[in-house]
Formats: C-alpha cells, structure tokens, sequence
C-alpha cells in the first residue's frame, strides 16, 4: 500500500492538467490548488481503504477525466440556475418570478452604468428614487401616490410602524395569517408597535364586530390576504366596502395587506376570488401593499400604493431609509411596470403571466417536446407517458386553485423516484421535480421552450449517475 502512494501523480502535474482545461483556467488560482489538493487526499484514503490497489488506476490519464468532473463540481458558483419541473409558477425555494426580457435589460444597464438613480435630469439637483415608478404605479393602480419598499414584509411593518404605532389595529381573526418563512402577521404588528385587536371568529367577522372594538386607542382598520389558504364553509369576511364606510365614520386609516397582489384581472383565465390591485384601490383602501415578485412577475420588492396624505407620512419614516430598494430593482420593476401600460403585453411578456395563463394546447406540444427529449436520451431504460395533472400558482396566490395542464412521467427500470428526484439535484443544471404515484413528474409549465432539451439532459445526467453507483 505505502508503494503505491508514491505513485500518486505529483501537485505540478495535476495543476498543468487543470490549468489546461479552458473553464478552470479562468479561476482563481488558490481555488484551483485547494481543490487540487483535495483530490489527491480523496485520492489516499481511496488507497487507504482500499478502493484503489493498482498503480494503474493513479496514471493521471486515467485519474484525469474524474479529476475534470471534480474540480469543475467544485468550483461552480454557490448560486446556481436550476430547472423548475415542480409547476409551481412563483416557487418562493426557486426564485420567485422571472424577469420579463425588457426587465433583465434593464438591469444590466442600470448596473453597468452611472444613471440618473437619485438625481434630477431636469433640475441637475439630487433627485428622489423613487420618482422613476411613482407616476407609472399610480397610473396603473388609479392610487394617489406610491413608495417602494424591500418586500412585502418590509411593506406591512412599515405601514403599520407610520399609522398605527402605539394605537390599536383592527384585524379579523380569520386573517391572522402565517405565511412561509416565519412571516406572521401578528408578530410583524408586535415588531411595529401597534397593538393587534382581534375580531370576530375564526370563520366569521361582522361589521358590528370591528364597530364595537373601535375606541380611543384604534389607529387603524385592517384586512389581511389570507394567501396560503381558506376559510371555507360558513364563513364571512368584512367586504373593503364595508370597512370604508367604518373608516369614514370613525375617521380610521383603512390598511390592506394584499398578499401577492395582482395588477392583471385574472378572473377572465377563470381564477377567481383575487382583487386586483386596481379594485382595491377603486374600493377604498387608503394604503394597499403587496409584492413585486408574486403574481405581479418582477423583481423582489414591496410596492405600496394609496392616498398621498398617508404615503407621504411613510416615506418620511426614517425607517424607510433601511428599506430601501436598490437601483436594479428599480430598473427591473420600472421596465416590468411598462408592460402592463397594455394588458395584452403583459399576458404575453411578463413570464410569471404567461405561465399561469398558457393554454392547455401549449402545454400539450412541451409536454410531448419533453417526452420526445426524454425517450431519446434514455431509451429503452425509461417509461415516458403523458397525463393530465395540475400546477399551482404558488406565492401564496390562489390556493385553491388547480390549473390543469399535462403532466410528464417518468419510471426508470430498477430506480425509486425518490432515487432520481435526489440524484436531479446533482446534475448540471440540477432540475427539481416531484413525485406522486411512485412516478418521478415533470410539469412542463414552468420549463420555457429552449430548458426542455436541459431537462432531458438533466435526467440523462442523473440516470447515469445512478447506474455508476450502483456498480461501484
Ligand atoms: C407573501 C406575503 C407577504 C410577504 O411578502 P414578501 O414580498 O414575501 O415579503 C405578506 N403578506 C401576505 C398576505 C403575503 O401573501
């Protein structure tokens, strides 16, 4: 055994080797050499245990294809594109929402160059950023004015940290929701300083209810989206209607959490139930906020609309100054904004909008594009068949909601589907999947066009994997 580690190919060697491969060439060098490194010691304990007990096997022809594939695993950035085969269209784990093509331009503009961020074109003096979506917010929405915050999160407390810190706020017990990541609205109203009154039942709030807790202390009224589920059965809610009437009569601010918001009516894709951003404020909110990257499909951020008087007071908070968003996001939601000037173009060019609104038919020719892909690359080894299924909108939007599409499934001779799901993590892109009868599945929805050969490679990629370690 000792003789053989004399035959490990030397550090010098191995670098030359690397540093030949275009890819890992460009890396930093001290990368390099520590993953180097690395595999010269996974190189000694495979001879310390055995695995390796020829000198053949340490020629660094035969080392060098295994050493490639290591280094180059190694060395990818830590953030990472992967595939989304799930069908959840704005999966919080993956992202979110995607850019529109006009968006992600303008984020390469605005970061690889000076711009006009924070200063005034027409004056030459510093200018506020905000003024770049301002106008355009409250042109779409029909509100007074508007500020842009990190996310949602950062929207509520805000709103409630201006309005309501130190008074009481309304909220009916049936919209004391948690949302995933730890966000719970009360806890948020803690954080804030205002003081949470709940009303009503679980299931049932009435007018008289949030009109008998108004006193001297109440700073607000407020509705939550109940976003990740419902109440159903015999349920009532307060309609904004209602709590308008409350407000003007007892001079309250009236605030709406709207979740995931939408500034597309997407009751006419038959999802119904959701308020655009639009009615709301049409309805009587005085300040509504939702996200920028739910439903809406651009960039993270927390857009609050509503009437100037209260929006003036939140964007003096010096606490909005820790919330503030950074110029590609402002690039990227101005451009994304734009699109919705015209409803159709943002059906057809905001991603996020697109994928919830595909028709059955082209989700159909991906499905069997996919399948195609996928018989191909696997062969004989694979079952591959087509079924109706469902996706999800996902972002806490519509969760009663199926959308109908067709589904690919997948069986592979000798593996589990948990195998392959597990084993899809690790490909290049790695591809997330689920699983439902015992069948790996593939909802094309939420791959675009040019990923579906990607996909098919991915489940080649892991397929091989498998069989590899299964014979070693
Ligand atoms: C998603 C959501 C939030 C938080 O929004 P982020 O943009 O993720 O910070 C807050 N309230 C409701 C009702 C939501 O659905």
């Amino acid at each position: 055994m000792s003789q053989l580690f004399r035959h490990l190919p030397a550090m010098d060697h191995i670098l030359g080797v690397l540093t030949d491969d275009l890819d890992i060439a460009s890396l930093p060098r001290p990368l390099i050499k520590e993953h180097a490194g690395a595999f010269l010691d996974i190189c000694r304990e495979e001879i310390r245990s055995g695995v390796i007990t020829d000198q053949e096997h340490l020629a660094l022809d035969i080392l060098k294809p295994r050493l490639l594939a290591y280094v180059r695993a190694k060395s990818r950035p830590h953030f990472r594109r992967v595939l989304n085969a799930t069908g959840v269209v704005v999966h919080t784990n993956l992202g979110r929402s995607l850019l529109a093509k006009t968006a992600i331009e303008a984020v390469v503009e605005a970061c690889g160059h000076y711009s006009n961020c924070e200063f005034d074109l027409a004056t030459g003096l510093r200018g506020s950023r905000y003024s770049h979506v301002e106008k355009i917010l409250c042109d779409i929405t029909g509100a007074e004015a508007a500020l842009v915050v990190n996310n949602n999160a950062a929207a509520v407390f805000i709103m409630l940290e201006t309005l309501a810190k130190g008074k009481e706020v309304i909220v009916s017990r049936g919209q004391l929701v948690e949302i995933g990541g730890s966000f719970r609205i009360p806890d948020v109203m803690t954080k804030s300083g205002a003081v949470l009154h709940e009303v009503g039942a679980t299931n049932r709030a009435h007018v008289h209810d949030y009109e008998n807790a108004i006193n001297d202390e109440t700073g607000a009224l407020m509705r939550v989206h109940t976003s990740n589920f419902r109440v159903v059965g015999f349920t009532k809610e307060v309609t904004l209607q209602e709590m308008r009437a409350l407000g003007d009569r007892y001079n309250l601010p009236v605030i709406e959490d709207l979740g995931s918001g939408t500034l597309y009516a997407l009751e006419g894709e038959g999802l119904l139930g959701e308020p655009t951003v639009q009615q709301t404020v049409a309805q009587g909110a005085d300040v509504v906020s939702f996200s920028g990257d739910k439903v809406l499909g651009g960039p993270q951020a927390g857009i609050i609309v509503g009437r100037k008087e209260y929006i003036d007071r939140i964007k003096k908070n010096p606490i909005n100054r820790a919330m503030r968003i950074d110029k590609m996001t402002l690039a990227a939601l101005e451009a994304t904004l734009r699109l919705y000037l015209d409803m159709g173009e943002a059906r057809k060019k905001v991603p996020t909008l697109k994928m919830i609104t595909a028709s059955q038919e082209s989700l159909k020719s991906k499905a069997r594009r996919l399948g195609d892909g996928l018989r191909s690359e696997l062969g004989d080894l694979a079952q591959v068949s087509m079924r109706k299924g469902f996706s999800r909108v996902g972002g806490g939007a519509f969760p009663e909601y199926d959308l109908p599409g067709t589904m690919v499934t997948l069986h592979v001779e000798g593996l589990s589907a948990e195998a392959l799901r597990t084993a899809l993590l690790e490909t290049n892109p790695p591809l997330v999947a689920r699983i439902e009868d015992d069948l790996l599945v593939l909802d094309p929805r939420t791959l675009a066009q040019n990923e579906l050969k990607l996909a098919a490679s991915a489940l080649g990629q892991a397929v091989t994997a498998l069989n590899r370690k299964e014979m070693s």
